[in-house]
């Protein structure tokens, strides 16, 4: 499958690993938008949220797990922002379920 998070998770793309489990991997994002830019995905290929369901959704609760020690990793005791985009309106880029972990400065109040 042509997928570049499929092939970050594999190791054939290098990545800046922040957190890895069974079913999760975090890396940082390589064109960051704040001062801590994480990108936290599911190992098993999922496109985007429209894809998440009964039987797949356990990798969802293990990465919203995993979010908050992720956070405090990297000493965001002020807050953060956790964002997917899911599909051509939020401007996906990549096609694999992706949380992005924002934080390390006031980020702005608007989202849209
Ligand atoms: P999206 O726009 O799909 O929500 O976000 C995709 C994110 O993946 C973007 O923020 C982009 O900078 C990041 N990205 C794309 N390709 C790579 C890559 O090869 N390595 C890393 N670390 N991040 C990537
Ligand atoms: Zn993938």
């Amino acid at each position: 499958m042509d997928c570049i998070f499929c092939k970050i998770i594999e190791g054939s793309i290098p990545s800046a690993k922040v957190y890895e489990d069974e079913s999760v991997y975090a890396f940082r994002d390589i064109n960051p938008m704040a001062p801590v830019h994480v990108l936290v995905v599911p190992k098993k290929h999922l496109a985007s949220m429209d894809e998440v369901n009964e039987e797949n959704s356990e990798c969802v609760a293990a990465i919203f797990r995993a979010i908050p020690k992720i956070a405090a990793a990297e000493g965001l005791k002020n807050g953060y922002r956790v964002i997917s985009n899911c599909g051509e309106d939020a401007c996906q880029t990549v096609k694999h379920l992706h949380f992005h972990i924002l934080g390390g400065k006031k980020l702005p109040d608007q989202m849209a």
